[in-house]
Protein backbone atom coordinates (compact mmCIF):
# COMPACT_ATOMS: atom_id res chain seq x y z
CA UNK A 1 0.00 0.00 0.00
CA UNK A 2 2.96 2.61 0.84
CA UNK A 3 4.65 1.34 -2.36
CA UNK A 4 1.50 2.19 -4.55
CA UNK A 5 1.12 5.81 -2.63
CA UNK A 6 4.20 6.67 -3.32
CA UNK A 7 4.20 5.27 -6.70
CA UNK A 8 1.01 7.46 -7.16
CA UNK A 9 2.61 10.38 -5.54
CA UNK A 10 5.57 10.04 -8.09
CA UNK A 11 3.65 9.91 -10.85
CA UNK A 12 1.85 12.93 -10.03
CA UNK A 13 4.66 15.18 -9.24
CA UNK A 14 6.12 13.92 -12.93
CA UNK A 15 3.15 14.79 -14.82
CA UNK A 16 2.32 18.13 -12.55
CA UNK A 17 6.18 19.37 -14.10
CA UNK A 18 4.91 19.11 -17.24
CA UNK A 19 1.88 20.24 -16.96
CA UNK A 20 3.55 23.80 -15.56
CA UNK A 21 6.82 23.74 -17.16
CA UNK A 22 4.74 24.77 -20.48
CA UNK A 23 3.18 27.57 -18.95
CA UNK A 24 6.12 28.88 -17.21
CA UNK A 25 8.41 28.70 -20.47
CA UNK A 26 5.59 30.22 -22.43
CA UNK A 27 4.86 33.14 -20.40
CA UNK A 28 8.87 33.70 -19.85
CA UNK A 29 8.90 33.85 -23.79
CA UNK A 30 6.31 36.10 -24.05
CA UNK A 31 8.09 39.16 -21.65
CA UNK A 32 11.61 38.78 -21.51
CA UNK A 33 14.70 41.24 -20.87
CA UNK A 34 16.96 40.72 -24.09
CA UNK A 35 19.23 43.66 -23.73
CA UNK A 36 21.28 43.57 -20.53
CA UNK A 37 22.26 47.27 -21.14
CA UNK A 38 18.72 48.16 -20.71
CA UNK A 39 19.12 51.36 -18.38
CA UNK A 40 16.60 51.19 -14.88
CA UNK A 41 13.86 53.83 -16.84
CA UNK A 42 13.90 51.59 -19.55
CA UNK A 43 13.02 48.39 -18.11
CA UNK A 44 10.61 50.60 -15.67
CA UNK A 45 9.00 51.37 -18.74
CA UNK A 46 9.27 48.56 -20.59
CA UNK A 47 8.36 45.62 -18.27
CA UNK A 48 6.81 48.04 -15.01
CA UNK A 49 4.12 50.03 -17.60
CA UNK A 50 6.01 53.20 -16.80
CA UNK A 51 5.81 56.19 -18.97
CA UNK A 52 8.71 58.88 -19.46
CA UNK A 53 7.89 62.37 -18.77
CA UNK A 54 6.38 64.17 -21.19
CA UNK A 55 9.26 66.49 -23.75
CA UNK A 56 12.47 64.35 -22.68
CA UNK A 57 12.65 62.38 -25.77
CA UNK A 58 16.05 62.92 -27.68
CA UNK A 59 13.75 61.62 -30.52
CA UNK A 60 11.17 63.86 -30.47
CA UNK A 61 12.90 66.20 -32.96
CA UNK A 62 14.67 63.77 -35.40
CA UNK A 63 13.38 64.07 -38.39
CA UNK A 64 15.64 61.82 -40.60
CA UNK A 65 14.85 58.67 -42.83
CA UNK A 66 15.22 55.91 -41.14
CA UNK A 67 13.33 53.11 -39.12
CA UNK A 68 12.43 53.05 -35.29
CA UNK A 69 13.56 49.31 -33.55
CA UNK A 70 12.81 47.90 -30.22
CA UNK A 71 15.88 48.77 -27.85
CA UNK A 72 14.95 45.59 -26.16
CA UNK A 73 15.01 42.77 -28.65
CA UNK A 74 15.88 44.83 -31.86
CA UNK A 75 12.51 44.51 -34.22
CA UNK A 76 11.75 46.54 -37.12
CA UNK A 77 8.85 48.90 -35.84
CA UNK A 78 8.14 52.03 -37.42
CA UNK A 79 9.34 53.42 -40.71
CA UNK A 80 10.37 57.08 -40.38
CA UNK A 81 8.13 58.22 -42.78
CA UNK A 82 4.67 57.66 -40.25
CA UNK A 83 6.72 59.79 -37.81
CA UNK A 84 4.50 63.28 -37.00
CA UNK A 85 4.63 66.10 -34.28
CA UNK A 86 1.65 65.54 -32.22
CA UNK A 87 2.51 67.98 -29.71
CA UNK A 88 2.29 65.58 -26.61
CA UNK A 89 5.54 65.60 -25.58
CA UNK A 90 5.98 61.93 -26.98
CA UNK A 91 7.18 60.46 -30.04
CA UNK A 92 4.31 60.01 -32.17
CA UNK A 93 3.60 57.62 -35.60
CA UNK A 94 0.71 57.19 -38.07
CA UNK A 95 0.87 53.70 -38.29
CA UNK A 96 3.20 50.33 -36.90
CA UNK A 97 4.93 48.06 -39.60
CA UNK A 98 2.19 45.61 -39.88
CA UNK A 99 2.72 42.46 -36.96
CA UNK A 100 5.31 44.66 -35.17
CA UNK A 101 2.74 45.24 -31.86
CA UNK A 102 -0.11 43.14 -30.15
CA UNK A 103 -2.37 45.37 -28.13
CA UNK A 104 -4.72 45.21 -24.96
CA UNK A 105 -7.28 47.32 -23.31
CA UNK A 106 -5.27 49.37 -20.21
CA UNK A 107 -7.98 50.64 -17.61
CA UNK A 108 -5.03 52.08 -15.24
CA UNK A 109 -5.35 55.40 -14.36
CA UNK A 110 -9.02 55.49 -14.99
CA UNK A 111 -9.03 55.63 -18.62
CA UNK A 112 -9.60 53.05 -20.80
CA UNK A 113 -6.59 53.22 -23.28
CA UNK A 114 -5.14 50.90 -25.53
CA UNK A 115 -2.13 49.65 -24.70
CA UNK A 116 0.86 48.20 -27.41
CA UNK A 117 3.77 46.34 -26.53
CA UNK A 118 6.13 44.56 -28.57
CA UNK A 119 5.24 41.27 -30.70
CA UNK A 120 8.59 39.41 -30.43
CA UNK A 121 9.53 40.47 -26.58
CA UNK A 122 6.74 41.71 -24.99
CA UNK A 123 8.11 45.24 -23.95
CA UNK A 124 5.09 47.82 -23.38
CA UNK A 125 5.67 50.71 -25.81
CA UNK A 126 2.75 52.94 -25.02
CA UNK A 127 -0.58 53.61 -26.46
CA UNK A 128 -2.49 54.10 -29.36
CA UNK A 129 -5.26 56.73 -30.11
CA UNK A 130 -7.70 56.84 -32.45
CA UNK A 131 -7.10 60.71 -32.99
CA UNK A 132 -4.36 60.80 -35.73
CA UNK A 133 -3.67 62.50 -38.59
CA UNK A 134 -3.98 60.85 -42.03
CA UNK A 135 -5.31 58.03 -43.67
CA UNK A 136 -5.30 55.23 -40.26
CA UNK A 137 -6.52 57.63 -38.36
CA UNK A 138 -4.22 56.62 -35.27
CA UNK A 139 -2.06 58.24 -33.39
CA UNK A 140 0.81 55.52 -31.62
CA UNK A 141 2.16 57.38 -28.35
CA UNK A 142 5.81 55.87 -27.99
CA UNK A 143 7.92 56.38 -25.50
CA UNK A 144 11.45 57.65 -26.62
CA UNK A 145 13.42 55.22 -24.63
CA UNK A 146 12.16 52.41 -25.89
CA UNK A 147 13.26 53.03 -29.52
CA UNK A 148 16.65 52.51 -31.29
CA UNK A 149 16.61 55.05 -34.28
CA UNK A 150 18.63 53.69 -37.24
CA UNK A 151 19.54 56.83 -39.99
CA UNK A 152 18.95 55.14 -43.37
CA UNK A 153 22.15 57.12 -44.82
ZN1 LIG B 1 10.91 43.94 -28.61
Amino acid sequence: MNLLRRKLFKAISFYSFLLFFPIKSLYASSKKIINKKLSKEQKDIMFNQGTERAFTSSLLNEKRKGTYHCANCGALLFDSVAKYDSGTGWPSFTEAVPGAFNTKVDYSFGMKRIEYHCATCGAHHGHVFADGPGNTGKRFCNNGLCLIFKPSE
